[in-house]
């Protein structure tokens, strides 16, 4: 009964700190999330073996620039660049610098920028040229899982139906770690907000998807351990066991049509949680 009562205390404290947008202040998310969702298709298309992970950055920078944004990664709680590179065993939080990207690799990139003071975060994981299909494998399976989370987020869903869809899909597809101690979370005039989201867990708890809540989903799943490790440079999460790892980041919102709509996809989420049967709203296009 305790417990009970200090987890509906704590719900309470929760939703007090969820900032919900208005349709305008929408308006202003899709603006940056669409700026890194186009930043992250140049990236996919730049991507090749030779380059060091520093070209990525600069590709990066110069677009977010053009489309009139800012980074929101560059000096955050001192973090020294524009995006962030994880290769292969480096699972997050990767320093773009001279590592040489290779044929083969699983390159991990999560980039973000603000606009008139609205965040977007996405991520994707790219194979680069031909990779091994158990790693192409696992990246499918990752991108999948958030499509899924994204999908059970829905509308009067309970905010833990996301990690449990997302965990129940990853485990039907196979032994892959999911990360325990990073997860999604609220987003709007700060990239992170209340409330965290976990990528894994019961189904039915937490609080209510509402509209105009604002959510990044990411799951982050190995091919090996959950558990990770954070190399000295204070930043880059490597699985503990240094197998490879996957990212996928997308940001999303339930309209005021009580649909959601897919901040940081190009498309908006039409044609991925179309598959799942899912309507996108119409008000953000
Ligand atoms: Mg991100
Ligand atoms: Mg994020």
């Amino acid at each position: 009964m305790q417990f009970r009562r200090l987890a509906a205390f704590q719900n309470k404290l929760v939703n007090m700190a969820i900032q919900i947008k208005n349709i305008e202040q929408l308006k202003l998310m899709r603006r940056a999330g669409l700026l890194v969702g186009q930043t992250l298709e140049l990236l996919r298309e730049s991507i090749k073996p030779g380059m060091t992970t520093d070209a990525l950055d600069a590709i990066a920078a110069a677009n977010i620039k053009r489309g009139g944004g800012t980074s929101n990664f560059l000096g955050y709680h001192g973090f020294p660049a524009t995006i962030c590179v994880s290769v292969n065993e480096e699972i997050v939080h990767g320093i773009p610098g001279s590592r040489i990207i290779k044929e083969g690799d699983v390159v991990s990139i999560d980039c973000g920028a603000i606009i008139e003071g609205w965040h977007g975060d996405s991520a994707i994981s790219i194979g680069v040229g031909s990779v091994n299909p158990e790693d192409q494998k696992m990246m499918d399976v990752c991108e999948e899982s958030m499509w899924r989370g994204i999908g059970a987020g829905k509308h009067g869903a309970k905010l833990s139906d996301i990690g449990y869809a997302i965990e129940q899909y990853v485990n039907s597809q196979g032994k892959y770690g999911i990360l325990q101690e990073y997860g999604g979370h609220g987003i709007g005039t700060e990239m992170h907000q209340e409330p965290h989201v976990l990528n894994f867990g019961r189904a039915g708890q937490g609080p209510e998807i509402v509209v105009g809540l604002a959510l990044a989903i990411e799951p982050m799943i190995t091919r090996g351990s959950a558990r990770t490790k954070v190399l000295k440079d204070d930043w880059t999460v490597v699985s503990a066991d240094s197998s490879r790892g996957a990212h996928f980041e997308h940001s999303y919102v339930i309209c005021p049509d009580g649909k959601p709509f897919v901040l940081t996809a190009i498309d908006g989420g039409k044609s991925d949680l179309g598959h799942l049967g899912i309507e996108i709203s119409s008000l953000l296009s």
